[in-house]
């Protein structure tokens, strides 16, 4: 007999989260569904990952605290050691700020439409998830998101779907608001104009989370960065998996930050197609907005993006479509590609439309 009816009420009742679609291996299609990079990582990090392999680090256990890389990350953003805490991947950091600040029935609360595993985590550590719009023009709707009562407060910044960046005023103005922790997660960052790294220093209650997988181009490995006051670092490392970040992972997120420079290439060809891929979505009808992130949200002309969505599918090109919630419905999230990618993409999108 199953013992699945002796799971946790709060396991049993939620659904699981659900990933982008992952195509088999070998499998030739477009991939612009999950926002990974385009490119490969520069020569110097793929060099280091080779190294390890080489050597005796394969058989030994990894540095627990990933010391070495909270070094090179103190380095490379100017600040102390004791404020970076490593992770498998940003989304390790996020389950270890649910499992550090959020008790069962406690608050968490988001502005959205925003990142769906928010609401997963919180429901696994029992807790009660709540959203609240975005305001106007992408604004915080500071009031709305205090008098929720808050445990820990999560903004993506930029923000996905759209990816729009609120104000670094607002978030300001709302960890001073708040008496709990506030999470920017800022996964796009290498995409955007600015950070809310110089924040941390004037706001104790602030957590910056960073991602490896999106500017940095390692999906593969899972890396993520927590930036937090060290008392705030402290209690994250406590609920950490005792070897969280693997030896490989760790050379690379070093080679990475100890050579920044490298990415710019990638990063501002990545930049450099958003602009174009906007601009050609919009002269074939469909409503782009401005995004800072390495994706771009296009709403097609009839309200319904799930056809769109098929129709490009079949023709080998996939994209991300959120059947929920309502307002999502209408758009097609798109990462940017390779130029010959994103051509393919809007080739595809042609033939859609000529039916
Ligand atoms: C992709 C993404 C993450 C997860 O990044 P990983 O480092 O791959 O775990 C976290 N937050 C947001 C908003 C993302 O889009």
């Amino acid at each position: 007999m199953s013992i699945s009816h002796r799971a946790r009420p709060e396991i049993q009742a939620m659904a699981g989260y659900q990933p982008g679609e992952q195509p088999a291996p070998g499998q030739r299609v477009i991939k612009l569904n999950t926002n990974e990079n385009p490119y490969p990582a520069p020569e110097v990090v793929l060099a280091a990952i080779r190294e390890q392999v080489a050597g005796p680090a394969l058989r030994r256990y990894p540095v627990p605290d990933a010391r070495p890389v909270r070094e090179a990350a103190a380095r490379a953003y100017g600040l102390e050691p004791d404020q970076v805490v490593v992770g498998n991947g940003s989304d390790d950091l996020l389950t270890m700020l649910l499992r550090t600040f959020v008790a069962p029935g406690a608050k968490v609360v988001a502005p959205a439409p925003t990142y769906s595993l928010y609401g997963t985590l919180t429901a696994i550590q029992g807790g009660t998830y709540r959203e609240v719009p975005w305001g106007v023009g992408g604004s915080l709707l500071i009031r709305a998101i205090a008098d929720a009562d808050p445990a820990l407060v999560l903004i993506t910044r930029p923000n996905a779907p759209f990816g729009f960046a609120c104000g670094l005023d607002q978030v300001s103005a709302l960890c001073r608001a708040v008496d709990a922790p506030v999470v920017l997660d800022e996964a796009y960052a290498d995409f955007a104009d600015d950070n809310g790294l110089s924040l941390l220093a004037d706001h104790p209650n602030l957590i910056v989370t960073r991602s490896f997988s999106k500017g940095f181009s390692l999906a593969g490995l899972r890396l993520g960065l927590g930036f937090a006051h060290p008392e705030a670092a402290a209690q994250l490392h406590k609920v950490r998996d005792s070897y969280n970040v693997d030896a490989l992972a760790q050379a690379a997120a070093t080679a990475a930050l100890d050579n920044l420079d490298a990415y710019r290439p990638n990063l501002d060809a990545v930049i450099g197609e958003r602009t174009r891929l906007a601009a050609a979505l919009r002269e074939r009808g469909l409503g782009v907005a401005e995004s800072q992130a390495n994706f771009l949200f296009a709403r097609v002309p009839d309200g319904d993006g799930r056809p769109w969505y098929e129709a490009l599918k079949a023709r080998g090109v996939l994209i991300r479509y959120f059947p929920e919630p309502e307002e999502l419905a209408d758009g097609l999230r798109i990462s940017v590609g390779t130029p010959e990618e994103n051509d393919a993409l809007l080739a595809a999108l042609d033939a859609v439309s000529a039916g």
